[in-house]
Formats: structure tokens, sequence, C-alpha cells
């Protein structure tokens, strides 16, 4: 560790309180510091080279420091770099909202800014909330959120989330959602069979929307793959059926598509694989490549409308945020989509999604590997004491922290959800680097669990 990186290290302890950390075990450890990227790699202040395994949290897409976003955030810098959108408006702003809204499923054609996925999920909360009360005169007061479900950490976003780690401390403050059973099926209590704990999972839905029906504002998923959970892939045809039920139950469908929009699930959003169109849909992490916080809630002109009145009405839908639409980060996103087209980038990860799917064969041999998870270039192996019980290991031994470590220690970054070791790297990784990323998984994950 060179001087400058030490004097670093003892003021970060000094100052910093870092993100889902426990900071007792970050003071004696010593923290990796990035100084810089390139491409799918990040280098610290000594120096060593990383593999960004993990997108920087699942939000870099094309790589760090791509010319053409780097020359977006330039040319606006010159420009200025944010003016508010109350009351005033701004060209990257507009074009990217209707850039979105010409990738995005059928009928989402208005698109509201926020900063992070978060308060796109609040935006998308306090908007269906509220377009009940203005459409039919009658408020619905009830959200149906999924078991383990995440869309965030603010108290809206939290009052969704059923991860019981996450968000059991604040259930004081936080409004009820109804819980709907997830479908995942390695730990089901419908059995291991894909298709049976689909169906369970969408009869307790049909009848949890029975049982609240005329008070349900609206249904909250993650299509597809619950992120934070643990990477929980859904069965296919889950989405599809709970669309056809908010269909027959009268109610909307949000998709919270933070994680997995803009092409991590080989499509550019989740929703595409089943031909299902929200309601509302928020997206953030992968919007501006991973450069800049912003985030979107796309909604459709019949919710729109019903905002739309007198102004003494007050139909006005009253939320905003300083930096909503910021110029620097829709600059920072059109730049990215633009990439989408002129790299044909959701054609060109095909092949690695493929890549992934035959390597991760090879990780089913592990001794401690319990389930093995994919969609798209998201993956995972869940780590397990023993893989015929599913007898989880004690958090206290931190087996998913401790592969990271192993990992780092071969130049890869990672981060763990418990004993899920996650496989989420930008799309724009190449075919060796990949292959060096399972490969280092594949040891550290060995070194692990099988060191006795
Ligand atoms: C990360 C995430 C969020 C929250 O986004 P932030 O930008 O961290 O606030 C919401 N929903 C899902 C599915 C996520 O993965």
């Amino acid at each position: 560790m060179n001087e400058r990186t030490r004097k670093l290290a003892e003021m970060d302890k000094a100052h910093l309180w870092h993100p889902f950390t426990q900071m007792r075990d970050w003071q004696v450890e010593d923290p990796l510091i990035i100084e810089r990227g390139e491409g799918t790699t990040l280098y610290d202040t000594d120096g060593n080279a990383y593999i960004d395994g993990v997108s920087s949290l699942w939000c870099n897409v094309h790589g760090h420091r791509r010319p053409e976003i780097d020359r977006a955030i330039h040319d606006q810098l010159d420009r200025v770099a944010h003016s508010t959108m109350l009351g005033l408006s701004a060209p990257p702003a507009v074009e990217l909202a209707e850039r979105l809204t010409e990738l995005a499923p059928d009928g989402l054609d208005k698109v509201f800014y926020s900063d992070s996925g978060s308060t796109a999920m609040e935006i998308a909360l306090k908007i269906a909330f509220q377009y009940w009360q203005q459409a039919t005169g009658e408020p619905r007061p009830t959200f149906i959120a999924l078991d383990q479900a995440y869309h965030g950490d603010t108290i809206g976003a939290v009052s969704l989330g059923g991860i019981t780690l996450f968000h059991e401390t604040y259930r004081p403050l936080l409004f009820d959602a109804v819980r709907a059973p997830c479908p995942h099926p390695y730990r089901s209590k419908y059995g291991p069979d894909p298709d049976r704990t689909m169906r369970g999972c969408l009869d307790a839905m049909d009848a949890l929307l029975g049982e609240h029906a005329g008070r349900v504002a609206a249904v909250v998923v993650e299509p597809l793959v619950q992120g934070a959970a643990g990477i929980f892939v859904h069965p296919p045809g889950y989405l599809r059926g709970v669309r056809e039920l908010c269909d027959r139950h009268d109610t909307l469908l949000i998709c919270d598509e933070v994680a997995v929009g803009f092409g991590r699930t080989g499509r550019m959003f989740a929703c595409e694989h089943e031909s299902v169109a929200p309601d509302i849909m928020a997206v953030g992490k992968g919007l501006t490549g991973g450069y800049l916080p912003l985030a979107a809630t796309l909604t459709t002109d019949a919710i729109y409308n019903a905002f739309l009145g007198e102004y003494d009405e007050f139909k006005t839908f009253f939320h905003g945020h300083t930096y909503t639409g910021n110029a620097l980060a829709c600059s920072a996103a059109l730049a990215s989509l633009h990439i989408f087209e002129k790299d044909k980038t959701l054609e060109r990860i095909q092949p690695r999604i493929e890549q992934l799917a035959r390597r991760l064969g090879q990780f089913a041999e592990l001794e401690h590997a319990g389930d093995i998870r994919q969609c798209g270039l998201i993956a995972a192996v869940e780590l397990v004491r023993d893989a015929g019980t599913k007898e989880d290991y004690r958090p206290g031994e931190k087996v998913g922290i401790r592969v990271t470590q192993a990992a780092r220690k071969r130049g890869l970054i990672t981060r763990p959800l418990g004993n899920v070791i996650v496989i989420m790297p930008p799309l724009a990784i190449g075919e060796d680097d990949l292959d060096r990323m399972l490969d280092i998984l594949y040891d550290a994950i060995r070194e692990v669990t099988e060191s006795g």
C-alpha cells in the first residue's frame, strides 16, 4: 500500500460511512480505493487492476470511459450543467423522454424523471395512488408486493420491500403492503418444479386480488429477476400471468426495471421477454450507462390524463426533486442509448449469455453450490452448507464475503448477497474477461468452501 493510499484509507475510516456496510469490519480492513476505470477494468490507488464484476453495483453498461458518453457529458458541460425542470424544460431531457418512450413497452408514453431507483419507485407509488383517487373518486390504499421484494431504500420503497434483513427494523414506520409469494423454485412451498411454483404463486396472487377487490392501487413486481433478494429468476410465464390477473381484477401493474432494464436480461427491458406492457415502469441504474444518477418513471396516457384539470382542482402531481431531469445525466443517457444502436449491443451480448450459461455448468459440480440461476447476463451461485438439504451457512461464517475477498486477491470485484455469489458484469465484457471472471470465482469459491 503506497503512502497516498494509506492516507486516504485513514481519512476514509475517520469520516466516511459506507452504504450497506458493517463499519466495525470496515475499520479493521484495508479499503479498496478505486482511482480510475477503463472498459470493464477498475484500477485502485496502488495501480492494481480488477474486473468490474458487479458493474459498479449493477449500473455500468458499456464499460468505463466510453468516449461517446464522456464526450456527450463534456459537450453538455460546455452549454449548462443543470437547470430546473420545475416550470422550465431542456433539450437533453426532452430528447431522452422521446427516446425512452420509443424503446419502452407499448403505451408508456410519459416520462417523469428523478435521481435514483428508489425515487423512481416512490413516484410510481404516488402516481398509482393519486390516479385512482382522481380517476374514480375512490381511494385505493393497498399495494400488493412480492415476498423478498426490493424496490429501494426510501420509506415508500421500503414499505414495498420484503427482505427481513433490510426492512424489518423500519416496520413501525411503514405502510402495510399485502405480500404475495415470490415464484422462487429453489425454496418454494410449491416444490422445486418451476411450473408448479408459478401456478401456485399466480393462484395466490389471484386470491389476494379477489380478497382486496376494489382497494388495490397496484401490483408491484421486479420483472423476471428479483435482484437484491438473491437473484431469484422467476419461471417463464409468471410476469405474463400477473399482467393478466391485473387486467382481470382491474388494477395497475408497476414493473420495477431498475436492475433488469437496459439489456441485462438480453432484451432492452425484461418485460419484453413476456410481451408485457406495465402501466407504470421504473428505470434507473443502467439508464445513464452507469455514469450519473438518473432515474425515470414511465406511465401511460390514461394515467397521465387523470392528473389533468383546472389549476384550482389541484390534480397536479405535487412531486419533484431539485435535480430532476439533470442535463448532464440526460446527455449521458442519450449517448448510452445511442451506443446500444450503433454497437448493436443487444445482439453482441447474445454469445456472452451463451458463454455464461456454458460456464455455469461447471459450477454445478461444486460441492456447496446449492442452486445456480441465470437470466441473460445476470447470474448467481447460491452457496449452501449442504446441497442435499439446502441447509444454509450461518451468517457469522461470512461465506459470501470471504468468497468476495478471495476473488479480490485474484483481480475481480464482486459483491455477494448473503451467501449468493452474484455475477453481474457490464454488458461490454469481452469473451476473455468473462472467462477470467468465472475462473476467478470458481477458484475463490473452492478456496473458501473446501478449506474445511
Ligand atoms: C437498486 C434497485 C432499486 C433502488 O435504486 P437506487 O438507485 O439504489 O435507489 C430499486 N429497485 C430495484 C429492483 C433495484 O435493484
